[in-house]
Protein backbone atom coordinates (compact mmCIF):
# COMPACT_ATOMS: atom_id res chain seq x y z
CA UNK A 1 0.00 0.00 0.00
CA UNK A 2 1.62 3.15 -0.62
CA UNK A 3 2.54 5.82 1.79
CA UNK A 4 -0.59 8.55 2.65
CA UNK A 5 2.49 11.45 1.72
CA UNK A 6 2.66 9.80 -1.83
CA UNK A 7 -0.88 9.74 -2.46
CA UNK A 8 -2.38 11.62 -4.84
CA UNK A 9 -3.73 15.14 -3.40
CA UNK A 10 -7.42 16.45 -3.78
CA UNK A 11 -8.56 19.80 -2.76
CA UNK A 12 -12.64 20.23 -2.60
CA UNK A 13 -14.09 23.03 -3.08
CA UNK A 14 -18.14 23.23 -2.42
CA UNK A 15 -20.32 26.49 -3.03
CA UNK A 16 -20.99 27.72 0.05
CA UNK A 17 -24.54 26.06 1.36
CA UNK A 18 -25.83 23.45 3.30
CA UNK A 19 -26.87 21.08 1.10
CA UNK A 20 -23.71 21.34 -0.94
CA UNK A 21 -21.49 21.31 1.93
CA UNK A 22 -22.93 18.39 3.42
CA UNK A 23 -23.06 16.24 0.15
CA UNK A 24 -19.39 17.60 -0.54
CA UNK A 25 -18.31 16.54 3.38
CA UNK A 26 -19.12 12.76 2.68
CA UNK A 27 -17.42 12.79 -0.45
CA UNK A 28 -14.47 14.76 1.33
CA UNK A 29 -14.50 11.26 4.00
CA UNK A 30 -14.89 8.75 1.11
CA UNK A 31 -11.49 9.71 -0.63
CA UNK A 32 -9.98 9.78 2.52
CA UNK A 33 -11.18 6.80 3.54
CA UNK A 34 -9.12 5.51 0.24
CA UNK A 35 -6.35 6.89 1.60
CA UNK A 36 -6.07 10.37 -0.64
CA UNK A 37 -4.80 13.30 1.16
CA UNK A 38 -7.93 16.31 1.17
CA UNK A 39 -7.78 19.55 1.76
CA UNK A 40 -11.35 20.61 2.32
CA UNK A 41 -12.01 24.45 1.39
CA UNK A 42 -14.55 25.84 3.10
CA UNK A 43 -16.02 29.30 3.11
CA UNK A 44 -15.00 31.23 6.93
CA UNK A 45 -18.72 31.75 7.77
CA UNK A 46 -19.80 27.64 6.90
CA UNK A 47 -16.50 26.76 8.71
CA UNK A 48 -17.31 28.92 12.06
CA UNK A 49 -20.59 27.06 12.09
CA UNK A 50 -19.67 23.87 11.84
CA UNK A 51 -16.74 23.51 14.06
CA UNK A 52 -19.28 25.39 16.70
CA UNK A 53 -22.06 22.40 16.62
CA UNK A 54 -20.38 20.00 15.07
CA UNK A 55 -17.46 17.23 15.61
CA UNK A 56 -15.78 17.48 12.27
CA UNK A 57 -12.25 18.62 13.52
CA UNK A 58 -12.14 15.28 15.18
CA UNK A 59 -13.80 13.40 13.48
CA UNK A 60 -11.88 14.07 10.12
CA UNK A 61 -8.34 14.16 12.46
CA UNK A 62 -8.52 10.26 12.18
CA UNK A 63 -7.69 10.71 8.26
CA UNK A 64 -3.90 11.28 8.11
CA UNK A 65 -3.23 14.18 5.24
CA UNK A 66 -6.88 15.50 5.87
CA UNK A 67 -6.73 19.10 5.93
CA UNK A 68 -9.63 22.14 6.54
CA UNK A 69 -8.90 25.68 4.79
CA UNK A 70 -11.48 28.61 4.67
CA UNK A 71 -12.00 31.70 2.38
CA UNK A 72 -14.15 34.07 2.29
CA UNK A 73 -17.72 34.23 0.58
CA UNK A 74 -16.85 37.54 0.08
CA UNK A 75 -20.48 38.77 1.77
CA UNK A 76 -20.81 40.86 5.19
CA UNK A 77 -21.08 38.76 8.55
CA UNK A 78 -24.63 39.96 8.88
CA UNK A 79 -25.39 38.87 5.35
CA UNK A 80 -28.81 36.20 6.03
CA UNK A 81 -27.26 33.87 3.40
CA UNK A 82 -30.81 32.21 2.84
CA UNK A 83 -34.25 32.98 0.82
CA UNK A 84 -33.48 34.98 -2.52
CA UNK A 85 -30.66 36.54 -0.67
CA UNK A 86 -28.71 33.43 -1.39
CA UNK A 87 -28.45 35.04 -5.05
CA UNK A 88 -25.88 37.37 -3.86
CA UNK A 89 -23.07 34.44 -2.89
CA UNK A 90 -22.85 34.14 -7.13
CA UNK A 91 -21.76 37.34 -7.51
CA UNK A 92 -19.44 38.14 -4.49
CA UNK A 93 -17.63 34.69 -5.05
CA UNK A 94 -17.23 35.65 -8.67
CA UNK A 95 -15.64 39.28 -7.26
CA UNK A 96 -13.81 38.42 -4.38
CA UNK A 97 -12.92 34.84 -3.57
CA UNK A 98 -12.25 33.89 -6.94
CA UNK A 99 -9.04 36.13 -7.06
CA UNK A 100 -8.18 34.71 -3.22
CA UNK A 101 -8.90 31.34 -4.31
CA UNK A 102 -5.88 31.40 -7.59
CA UNK A 103 -3.58 32.72 -4.80
CA UNK A 104 -4.44 30.39 -2.32
CA UNK A 105 -3.30 27.48 -5.60
CA UNK A 106 -0.20 29.01 -5.47
CA UNK A 107 0.39 28.63 -1.53
CA UNK A 108 -1.01 25.35 -0.93
CA UNK A 109 1.27 23.16 0.36
CA UNK A 110 1.50 20.17 -0.83
CA UNK A 111 -0.06 21.22 -4.32
CA UNK A 112 -3.03 19.74 -5.03
CA UNK A 113 -2.61 17.27 -7.75
CA UNK A 114 -6.64 17.26 -8.93
CA UNK A 115 -9.35 20.01 -7.73
CA UNK A 116 -13.13 18.22 -7.56
CA UNK A 117 -14.82 21.90 -7.45
CA UNK A 118 -18.87 22.21 -6.58
CA UNK A 119 -19.92 22.10 -10.65
CA UNK A 120 -21.99 25.21 -10.13
CA UNK A 121 -19.02 27.06 -9.00
CA UNK A 122 -17.76 27.85 -12.43
CA UNK A 123 -14.89 29.70 -10.27
CA UNK A 124 -12.48 26.76 -9.67
CA UNK A 125 -13.03 25.21 -13.17
CA UNK A 126 -11.89 28.59 -15.07
CA UNK A 127 -8.83 28.95 -12.23
CA UNK A 128 -8.18 25.07 -12.63
CA UNK A 129 -7.98 25.42 -16.18
CA UNK A 130 -5.56 28.50 -16.18
CA UNK A 131 -3.19 26.92 -13.95
CA UNK A 132 -3.36 23.94 -15.76
CA UNK A 133 -4.52 21.68 -12.50
CA UNK A 134 -7.46 18.76 -13.73
CA UNK A 135 -10.47 19.43 -12.07
CA UNK A 136 -13.16 17.05 -11.85
CA UNK A 137 -16.78 19.01 -10.90
CA UNK A 138 -19.38 17.62 -8.54
CA UNK A 139 -23.01 18.67 -9.14
CA UNK A 140 -25.33 18.11 -6.15
CA UNK A 141 -28.52 18.30 -8.19
CA UNK A 142 -29.88 15.11 -10.07
CA UNK A 143 -28.48 14.00 -13.44
CA UNK A 144 -32.15 15.22 -14.66
CA UNK A 145 -31.90 18.34 -13.24
CA UNK A 146 -27.97 19.51 -15.17
CA UNK A 147 -29.80 17.65 -18.30
CA UNK A 148 -32.60 20.35 -18.40
CA UNK A 149 -29.76 23.05 -17.80
CA UNK A 150 -27.50 21.41 -20.74
CA UNK A 151 -30.84 21.53 -23.05
CA UNK A 152 -31.26 25.46 -22.14
CA UNK A 153 -29.85 26.26 -25.41
CA UNK A 154 -32.08 24.08 -27.38
CA UNK A 155 -35.00 25.25 -25.58
CA UNK A 156 -34.27 28.48 -26.64
CA UNK A 157 -33.71 27.30 -30.04
CA UNK A 158 -37.16 25.44 -30.05
CA UNK A 159 -38.75 28.78 -28.84
CA UNK A 160 -40.01 26.99 -25.70
CA UNK A 161 -38.03 29.85 -23.79
CA UNK A 162 -38.61 31.94 -22.42
CA UNK A 163 -42.25 31.23 -21.83
CA UNK A 164 -44.66 33.25 -23.42
CA UNK A 165 -47.38 34.93 -21.31
CA UNK A 166 -50.31 33.20 -22.26
CA UNK A 167 -48.37 29.60 -21.93
CA UNK A 168 -50.66 26.83 -20.95
CA UNK A 169 -48.24 25.47 -18.10
CA UNK A 170 -49.22 21.82 -18.52
CA UNK A 171 -48.27 21.56 -22.02
CA UNK A 172 -45.34 19.41 -22.43
CA UNK A 173 -41.61 20.52 -23.49
CA UNK A 174 -40.29 18.83 -26.73
CA UNK A 175 -36.56 19.87 -26.68
CA UNK A 176 -35.35 18.15 -23.65
CA UNK A 177 -34.25 14.93 -25.07
CA UNK A 178 -36.07 12.35 -23.49
CA UNK A 179 -38.24 14.20 -21.35
CA UNK A 180 -40.66 14.43 -24.33
CA UNK A 181 -43.59 12.39 -22.47
CA UNK A 182 -43.59 13.78 -19.06
CA UNK A 183 -41.96 17.47 -18.34
CA UNK A 184 -44.48 20.10 -18.47
CA UNK A 185 -43.58 24.21 -18.42
CA UNK A 186 -44.09 24.05 -14.70
CA UNK A 187 -41.98 21.53 -14.01
CA UNK A 188 -38.60 23.46 -15.72
CA UNK A 189 -36.13 24.98 -13.03
CA UNK A 190 -36.63 28.14 -11.57
CA UNK A 191 -34.16 29.73 -13.04
CA UNK A 192 -35.66 28.86 -16.52
CA UNK A 193 -39.13 30.38 -15.76
CA UNK A 194 -37.80 34.14 -16.92
CA UNK A 195 -39.19 36.20 -19.24
CA UNK A 196 -36.05 37.65 -20.77
CA UNK A 197 -33.47 34.56 -22.09
CA UNK A 198 -30.37 36.88 -21.59
CA UNK A 199 -31.23 36.75 -17.32
CA UNK A 200 -28.47 36.22 -15.60
CA UNK A 201 -28.79 33.35 -13.63
CA UNK A 202 -30.47 31.13 -16.48
CA UNK A 203 -27.16 32.32 -18.16
CA UNK A 204 -24.94 30.87 -15.94
CA UNK A 205 -26.48 27.86 -15.46
CA UNK A 206 -26.36 26.88 -19.03
CA UNK A 207 -23.19 27.97 -19.05
CA UNK A 208 -21.66 26.12 -15.76
CA UNK A 209 -23.53 23.33 -17.10
CA UNK A 210 -21.81 23.35 -20.25
CA UNK A 211 -18.14 23.83 -19.13
CA UNK A 212 -19.03 21.00 -16.35
CA UNK A 213 -19.38 18.75 -19.14
CA UNK A 214 -15.74 19.86 -21.01
CA UNK A 215 -13.84 19.50 -17.80
CA UNK A 216 -11.91 15.53 -16.91
CA UNK A 217 -15.35 13.67 -15.90
CA UNK A 218 -18.38 14.80 -13.68
CA UNK A 219 -18.72 13.12 -10.27
CA UNK A 220 -22.80 13.48 -9.33
CA UNK A 221 -24.95 12.45 -6.33
CA UNK A 222 -27.86 9.87 -7.57
CA UNK A 223 -27.13 6.14 -8.92
CA UNK A 224 -28.15 4.04 -12.01
CA UNK A 225 -30.95 2.76 -10.77
CA UNK A 226 -32.61 5.64 -10.38
CA UNK A 227 -31.59 7.81 -13.35
CA UNK A 228 -30.58 5.99 -16.20
CA UNK A 229 -32.02 6.45 -19.00
CA UNK A 230 -31.17 10.57 -18.36
CA UNK A 231 -27.82 9.51 -17.75
CA UNK A 232 -27.60 7.85 -20.98
CA UNK A 233 -28.79 10.79 -22.62
CA UNK A 234 -26.35 12.75 -20.48
CA UNK A 235 -22.96 10.61 -21.48
CA UNK A 236 -23.63 11.12 -25.29
CA UNK A 237 -22.04 14.83 -24.52
CA UNK A 238 -20.73 14.09 -21.36
CA UNK A 239 -18.97 10.31 -21.35
CA UNK A 240 -17.38 10.19 -18.30
CA UNK A 241 -20.05 10.59 -15.75
CA UNK A 242 -18.84 8.85 -12.00
CA UNK A 243 -22.62 8.45 -10.23
CA UNK A 244 -21.63 7.87 -6.76
CA UNK A 245 -24.65 8.32 -4.94
CA UNK A 246 -26.54 8.75 -2.53
CA UNK A 247 -23.75 9.89 -0.84
CA UNK A 248 -24.73 9.55 2.63
CA UNK A 249 -25.54 5.61 2.52
CA UNK A 250 -22.51 5.08 0.53
CA UNK A 251 -20.06 6.76 3.17
CA UNK A 252 -21.84 4.59 5.91
CA UNK A 253 -20.90 1.59 3.65
CA UNK A 254 -17.73 1.90 3.70
CA UNK A 255 -17.49 3.05 7.05
CA UNK A 256 -18.83 -0.01 7.99
CA UNK A 257 -15.83 -1.85 6.18
CA UNK A 258 -13.86 -0.70 8.63
CA UNK A 259 -16.00 -1.35 11.54
CA UNK A 260 -17.27 2.70 12.13
CA UNK A 261 -20.67 3.75 12.14
CA UNK A 262 -22.55 6.97 11.81
CA UNK A 263 -24.18 6.37 14.62
CA UNK A 264 -21.54 8.27 17.17
CA UNK A 265 -21.05 11.71 15.02
CA UNK A 266 -22.57 14.20 14.48
CA UNK A 267 -24.43 15.56 11.53
CA UNK A 268 -22.72 18.26 9.16
CA UNK A 269 -25.25 21.06 9.97
CA UNK A 270 -24.35 24.57 10.48
CA UNK A 271 -27.48 24.95 12.82
CA UNK A 272 -27.88 22.14 16.52
CA UNK A 273 -29.68 19.35 15.86
CA UNK A 274 -32.49 19.02 17.99
CA UNK A 275 -32.39 15.59 19.19
CA UNK A 276 -35.50 15.70 21.37
CA UNK A 277 -37.57 15.02 17.71
CA UNK A 278 -35.78 11.84 18.19
CA UNK A 279 -37.53 10.32 21.81
CA UNK A 280 -40.86 11.96 20.41
CA UNK A 281 -40.62 10.00 17.97
CA UNK A 282 -39.82 6.81 19.86
CA UNK A 283 -43.33 6.98 21.49
CA UNK A 284 -45.34 7.48 18.16
CA UNK A 285 -46.66 4.27 15.92
CA UNK A 286 -45.22 2.66 13.40
CA UNK A 287 -45.46 4.92 9.94
CA UNK A 288 -47.54 7.43 12.38
CA UNK A 289 -45.88 10.73 11.21
CA UNK A 290 -45.42 13.20 8.70
CA UNK A 291 -42.30 14.56 8.90
CA UNK A 292 -42.39 18.45 7.06
CA UNK A 293 -38.91 20.14 6.19
CA UNK A 294 -38.84 23.53 3.71
CA UNK A 295 -34.94 22.64 3.86
CA UNK A 296 -32.27 24.94 4.96
CA UNK A 297 -32.49 27.87 2.69
CA UNK A 298 -36.12 28.29 1.67
CA UNK A 299 -38.10 31.39 3.73
CA UNK A 300 -41.93 30.94 3.59
CA UNK A 301 -44.70 33.79 3.73
CA UNK A 302 -46.57 33.69 7.07
CA UNK A 303 -49.81 33.37 4.44
CA UNK A 304 -48.05 29.98 3.19
CA UNK A 305 -46.78 28.59 6.41
CA UNK A 306 -50.44 29.09 7.77
CA UNK A 307 -52.27 26.93 4.93
CA UNK A 308 -49.56 24.31 5.60
CA UNK A 309 -50.08 24.20 9.22
CA UNK A 310 -54.32 24.28 9.03
CA UNK A 311 -53.60 21.57 6.38
CA UNK A 312 -51.53 18.80 8.73
CA UNK A 313 -53.86 20.16 11.80
CA UNK A 314 -57.20 18.94 9.89
CA UNK A 315 -55.39 15.81 8.21
CA UNK A 316 -55.56 14.65 11.84
CA UNK A 317 -52.23 12.65 11.44
CA UNK A 318 -49.03 13.29 13.39
CA UNK A 319 -46.68 15.45 12.17
CA UNK A 320 -43.11 16.64 13.14
CA UNK A 321 -42.09 19.82 11.37
CA UNK A 322 -38.93 21.63 11.05
CA UNK A 323 -39.87 25.43 11.28
CA UNK A 324 -36.79 27.19 11.20
CA UNK A 325 -36.48 31.14 13.46
CA UNK A 326 -36.68 32.56 9.84
CA UNK A 327 -39.77 30.86 8.76
CA UNK A 328 -41.47 30.87 12.23
CA UNK A 329 -44.72 32.95 12.07
CA UNK A 330 -44.33 36.74 14.15
CA UNK A 331 -47.33 38.90 14.75
CA UNK A 332 -47.72 41.38 12.10
CA UNK A 333 -49.72 43.47 13.96
CA UNK A 334 -52.72 42.55 12.33
CA UNK A 335 -53.15 38.85 13.13
CA UNK A 336 -52.42 36.65 15.84
CA UNK A 337 -48.63 34.88 16.27
CA UNK A 338 -50.49 31.38 15.94
CA UNK A 339 -54.75 30.46 16.36
CA UNK A 340 -55.49 28.30 19.33
CA UNK A 341 -56.69 25.70 17.16
CA UNK A 342 -53.34 25.54 15.66
CA UNK A 343 -51.90 25.52 18.71
CA UNK A 344 -54.07 22.66 20.41
CA UNK A 345 -53.72 20.46 17.67
CA UNK A 346 -49.82 20.21 17.50
CA UNK A 347 -49.84 19.93 21.21
CA UNK A 348 -51.56 16.68 20.49
CA UNK A 349 -50.45 15.32 17.57
CA UNK A 350 -47.57 17.64 16.40
CA UNK A 351 -44.03 18.83 17.45
CA UNK A 352 -41.95 21.53 15.99
CA UNK A 353 -38.23 22.09 16.11
CA UNK A 354 -35.91 24.55 14.86
CA UNK A 355 -33.62 22.00 13.08
CA UNK A 356 -34.07 18.01 12.69
CA UNK A 357 -30.92 15.14 12.53
CA UNK A 358 -32.98 14.71 9.39
CA UNK A 359 -31.22 11.39 7.91
CA UNK A 360 -32.12 9.71 11.33
CA UNK A 361 -35.65 11.25 11.51
CA UNK A 362 -36.30 9.63 7.71
CA UNK A 363 -34.88 6.34 8.77
CA UNK A 364 -37.06 6.14 11.90
CA UNK A 365 -39.51 3.53 11.94
CA UNK A 366 -42.78 6.22 13.16
CA UNK A 367 -42.03 8.02 9.69
CA UNK A 368 -44.85 7.33 6.86
CA UNK A 369 -44.08 10.60 4.80
CA UNK A 370 -42.07 13.07 4.21
CA UNK A 371 -43.71 16.79 3.49
CA UNK A 372 -40.45 18.37 1.36
CA UNK A 373 -39.67 21.15 -0.68
CA UNK A 374 -37.57 18.40 -2.95
CA UNK A 375 -34.10 19.48 -2.48
CA UNK A 376 -32.43 16.67 -3.95
CA UNK A 377 -30.25 16.10 -0.71
CA UNK A 378 -33.84 15.34 0.88
CA UNK A 379 -35.51 13.72 -1.90
CA UNK A 380 -32.24 11.18 -1.76
CA UNK A 381 -32.27 11.01 1.95
CA UNK A 382 -36.35 9.69 1.31
CA UNK A 383 -35.42 7.46 -1.35
CA UNK A 384 -33.10 5.44 0.23
CA UNK A 385 -34.77 5.81 3.77
CA UNK A 386 -38.22 4.33 1.20
CA UNK A 387 -40.44 7.32 2.99
CA UNK A 388 -43.70 8.31 0.32
CA UNK A 389 -43.43 12.08 -0.47
CA UNK A 390 -45.43 15.02 -1.07
CA UNK A 391 -43.78 17.62 -2.78
CA UNK A 392 -43.71 21.27 -2.19
CA UNK A 393 -41.06 22.48 -3.94
CA UNK A 394 -39.86 26.11 -4.05
CA UNK A 395 -37.15 27.39 -6.45
CA UNK A 396 -34.06 25.63 -8.54
CA UNK A 397 -34.51 22.42 -9.31
CA UNK A 398 -36.93 21.75 -6.96
CA UNK A 399 -39.78 21.81 -9.45
CA UNK A 400 -38.24 19.33 -11.44
CA UNK A 401 -37.49 16.63 -8.63
CA UNK A 402 -40.67 17.20 -7.53
CA UNK A 403 -41.91 15.87 -11.30
CA UNK A 404 -39.82 12.96 -11.01
CA UNK A 405 -40.92 11.75 -7.48
CA UNK A 406 -44.53 11.84 -8.93
CA UNK A 407 -44.33 10.88 -12.54
CA UNK A 408 -41.52 9.65 -13.11
CA UNK A 409 -40.68 7.22 -10.01
CA UNK A 410 -44.17 7.24 -8.45
CA UNK A 411 -42.32 7.89 -5.28
CA UNK A 412 -45.02 10.66 -3.95
CA UNK A 413 -47.69 13.34 -4.56
CA UNK A 414 -46.65 16.60 -6.39
CA UNK A 415 -48.13 20.02 -4.90
CA UNK A 416 -46.35 21.84 -6.69
CA UNK A 417 -47.71 25.99 -7.72
CA UNK A 418 -50.41 25.02 -5.19
CA UNK A 419 -50.40 26.46 -1.26
CA UNK A 420 -54.29 25.63 0.25
CA UNK A 421 -55.78 24.22 3.34
CA UNK A 422 -57.42 21.67 1.69
CA UNK A 423 -55.03 20.48 -0.40
CA UNK A 424 -52.72 19.92 2.02
CA UNK A 425 -55.34 18.39 4.28
CA UNK A 426 -56.48 16.18 1.35
CA UNK A 427 -52.52 15.02 0.03
CA UNK A 428 -51.66 14.35 3.41
CA UNK A 429 -54.77 11.89 3.50
CA UNK A 430 -53.92 10.42 0.19
CA UNK A 431 -50.10 9.63 1.47
CA UNK A 432 -50.94 8.66 4.79
CA UNK A 433 -54.13 6.81 3.78
CA UNK A 434 -55.63 6.20 0.28
CA UNK A 435 -52.96 5.90 -1.67
CA UNK A 436 -50.30 4.51 0.65
CA UNK A 437 -49.72 1.22 -0.90
CA UNK A 438 -48.73 1.75 -4.12
CA UNK A 439 -46.61 4.65 -3.40
CA UNK A 440 -44.78 2.04 -0.65
CA UNK A 441 -44.51 -0.47 -3.04
CA UNK A 442 -42.43 1.34 -5.47
CA UNK A 443 -40.55 3.58 -2.63
CA UNK A 444 -39.42 0.02 -0.78
CA UNK A 445 -38.34 -1.13 -4.38
CA UNK A 446 -36.46 2.21 -5.16
CA UNK A 447 -35.07 2.14 -1.38
CA UNK A 448 -33.54 -1.75 -1.84
CA UNK A 449 -31.85 -0.26 -5.32
CA UNK A 450 -30.48 2.50 -3.69
CA UNK A 451 -28.83 0.69 -0.75
CA UNK A 452 -27.33 -2.13 -3.55
CA UNK A 453 -25.80 -0.01 -5.50
CA UNK A 454 -23.48 1.61 -3.18
CA UNK A 455 -22.97 -2.07 -1.43
CA UNK A 456 -19.77 -3.88 -2.72
CA UNK A 457 -20.07 -5.06 -6.59
CA UNK A 458 -22.97 -2.23 -6.48
CA UNK A 459 -23.41 0.60 -9.66
CA UNK A 460 -22.15 3.58 -7.34
CA UNK A 461 -19.75 1.63 -5.65
CA UNK A 462 -17.67 0.53 -8.55
CA UNK A 463 -17.59 4.03 -9.96
CA UNK A 464 -16.16 5.08 -7.29
CA UNK A 465 -13.61 2.98 -7.12
CA UNK A 466 -12.82 3.76 -10.89
CA UNK A 467 -13.25 7.40 -10.04
CA UNK A 468 -10.24 7.03 -7.37
CA UNK A 469 -8.41 4.57 -10.33
CA UNK A 470 -8.58 7.68 -13.05
CA UNK A 471 -7.70 9.95 -10.25
CA UNK A 472 -4.92 7.95 -9.73
CA UNK A 473 -4.16 7.83 -13.51
CA UNK A 474 -4.63 11.59 -14.19
CA UNK A 475 -1.85 12.33 -11.63
CA UNK A 476 0.48 9.82 -13.08
CA UNK A 477 0.27 10.91 -16.52
CA UNK A 478 0.73 14.53 -15.65
N1 LIG B 1 -31.39 19.02 6.93
C1 LIG B 1 -31.16 18.63 8.24
N2 LIG B 1 -32.06 19.00 9.18
C2 LIG B 1 -33.16 19.75 8.92
C3 LIG B 1 -33.39 20.14 7.57
C4 LIG B 1 -32.48 19.77 6.60
O1 LIG B 1 -30.18 17.93 8.53
O2 LIG B 1 -33.89 20.05 9.85
C5 LIG B 1 -30.40 18.63 5.91
C6 LIG B 1 -30.96 17.56 4.99
O3 LIG B 1 -30.73 16.28 5.56
C7 LIG B 1 -30.23 17.81 3.70
C8 LIG B 1 -29.90 19.30 3.73
O4 LIG B 1 -30.11 19.73 5.08
O5 LIG B 1 -29.04 17.04 3.65
C9 LIG B 1 -30.80 20.13 2.83
O6 LIG B 1 -30.40 19.95 1.52
P1 LIG B 1 -31.45 19.94 0.32
O7 LIG B 1 -30.66 19.70 -0.92
O8 LIG B 1 -32.52 18.97 0.58
O9 LIG B 1 -32.12 21.35 0.35
P2 LIG B 1 -31.58 22.88 0.46
O10 LIG B 1 -31.40 23.13 1.90
O11 LIG B 1 -30.29 22.93 -0.32
O12 LIG B 1 -32.68 23.68 -0.13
Amino acid sequence: MEAVHQSPHVLIFPFPAQGHVNSMLKLAELLALASLRVTFLNSEYNHESLVRRTDILSRFAQYPGFKFETIPDGLSQDHPRVGAAMRDMFGSLELITKPIFKQMLFEINPPPDCIIGDGILGLTIDVANELGIPIIPFRTTSAGCIWVFSSIFDMIQAGELPIKGNQDMDCLITSVAGMETFLRFRDLPSFCKVSDVKDPLLQLMARETSKNFKANGLILNTFEELEGATLSQMRTKCPKIYTIGPLHEHLKARLADTNQTMSDRSSNSFREDDRSCISWLDKQPKGSVVYVSFGSIAVLPREKLMEFWFGLVHSGKRFLWVLRPENVPRNDGECDVVPTELVEGTKERGYIVDWAPQEDVLAHGAIGGFLTHSGWNSTLESVTAGVPMICWPCFADQQLNSRFVEEVWKLGLDMKDVCDRRVVEQMVNDLMVAKREEILKSATEFAKLAKGSVNAGGSSNCNFDCLIEDIRMMIKNC
